[in-house]
């Protein structure tokens, strides 16, 4: 390999960050990896549920105005070997091997990655849009924190009665979220601040039942750990359309409205829409498409992984799931690759993993953890749910870095407990 080979890595989540650590952990000390990101930091989206449901008391807000922050991780202390250079990527020149970003500045690559993951997709649904919150990032969280004050403020002054929250979108994300809020609630009324049924929390979704893309035994159990917590759970129900005030909701019985202060979706990503101007195949969603390799089908040393991707396992015709796990678990593969790919070496296949562990906060110190048939539902999960994180900052961070952050996670997240 000829001296300081240039590796670009295209965004700093899950996928990028992962690549970019295992190929210094494997590589030969002569690689100059490039990772470019759109932001300074690497967001632990996992942990977004928890600052969107921080106590939404007015008391609180200046204790907790550290915790908006804490689920990013800066991307300088993951590696100082890592060279991050801030910017947008706007283009993809394939035939001068370059990256063009808004700023004008073009990047040259010898071995491209492109990790830009996904943002929310809407589906054209009308109104959804301008009408409601997101959570796909930290400053998405914290606008819903805010929005949640100010309606729990509202109810305090007496200037109304209750707050309707309705949630669109009852996988991971939209269940952990929706028994967060409840748990916040309860702690707002534990306290006096509000009454008993001032905050109501619908949770809707199309399918008919919860997480559905996981066992129906999963379903169930967190289907009843929603109820006990007082969620409302409407399934079988799509939105139509939403409005500012309402959410218009169509099931088997016909359209009906839900009165909502604040509209959540959760309902849907699709990979971020930089990639259409890319001149590479993609799958309807627009996701690029990968081989066994991880390289771009058809392409020459530029490799994609995930939420941006799709590989799709040729035995099983099952696609890897578009998850922070899926993409931690591909790097070593894309490192290996991309470093074998450095010195022009035959790239190896990825063994496909067919079952995923997976674990689910569900309100309070309660998570369900579940591998393929077997789940466990409690206090356990909730605790080997934490031990997951804290694994994953080990493996990115400093040791003490990675206690620090984890630990201070944990402390702040307790108090919305
Ligand atoms: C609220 C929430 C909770 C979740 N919880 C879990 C969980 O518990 N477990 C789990 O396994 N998965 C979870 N996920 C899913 C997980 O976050 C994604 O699957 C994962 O982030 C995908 O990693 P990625 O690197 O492909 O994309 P991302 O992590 O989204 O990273 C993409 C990066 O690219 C940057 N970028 C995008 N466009 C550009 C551009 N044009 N120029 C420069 N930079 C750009 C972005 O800023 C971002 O930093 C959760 C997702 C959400 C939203």
């Amino acid at each position: 390999m000829s001296e300081r080979q240039r590796l670009v890595i295209l965004g700093g989540g899950f996928a990028g960050v992962n690549v970019a650590k295992q190929v210094l952990k494997m590589g030969r000390g002569n690689e100059e990896v490039m990772l470019i990101s759109a932001n300074e930091y690497h967001t632990f989206t996992p942990w977004l549920y928890e600052i969107a449901a921080e106590s939404a008391d007015e008391h609180e807000r200046g204790e907790k105005r550290m915790m908006a922050k804490s689920a990013d991780i800066p991307l300088k202390i993951i590696d100082e070997r890592i060279k991050v250079r801030l910017g947008v990527v706007t283009g993809l020149e394939i035939d001068h091997k370059q990256v063009v970003l808004a700023d004008g500045h073009t990047v040259h690559y010898d071995v491209l990655v492109i990790a830009l993951g996904s943002e929310t997709a809407y589906f054209g649904i009308p109104g959804l849009r301008e009408n409601s919150l997101a959570l796909k990032s930290t400053y998405e969280a914290v606008a819903i924190r805010q929005k949640l004050a100010v309606l729990v403020e509202r109810v305090k002054r007496g200037d109304a009665a209750t707050i309707n929250i309705v949630l669109g979108g009852a996988g991971p994300s939209g269940v952990e979220l929706a028994a967060e809020l409840a748990t916040m609630a309860q702690g707002l009324v534990r306290r006096g601040v509000i009454g008993r049924n001032s905050l109501k929390i619908t949770l809707v979704d199309g399918a008919e039942r919860v997480l559905n893309m996981m066992a129906p035994k999963v379903s169930r159990k967190a289907e009843h750990r929603l109820r006990v917590l007082g969620i409302e759970v409407v399934l079988g129900a799509r939105i139509n359309e939403v409005r500012s005030g309402e959410v218009l909701v169509k099931d088997g019985a016909g359209m009906k409205a839900l009165p909502s202060d604040c509209t959540i979706w959760m309902g849907g990503v699709q990979p971020t829409s930089t990639l259409k101007s890319f001149g590479l195949p993609k799958d309807q969603r627009g996701r690029l498409l990968v081989d066994d390799k991880f390289e771009v089908q058809g392409s020459d040393s530029i490799f994609a992984l995930g939420d941006a991707a799709v590989y799709v396992d040729e035995v099983t015709k099952q696609s890897l799931p578009q998850t922070a796990q899926a993409a931690e678990n591909a790097a070593p593969f894309v490192a290996r690759n991309v470093l074998l790919a450095l010195r022009r070496r035959q790239l190896k296949p990825y063994k496909f993993v067919k079952k995923w562990p997976y674990s689910i906060a569900i309100g309070g110190s309660f998570g369900i953890l579940g591998y393929g048939n077997l789940t466990l539902g409690g206090w356990v999960g909730y605790v080997i749910r934490r031990l997951a994180d804290l694994r994953y900052f080990f493996r990115l961070l400093p040791f003490a870095v990675a206690v620090k952050f984890w630990w201070r996670g944990v402390l702040e997240y307790r108090k919305n407990d």
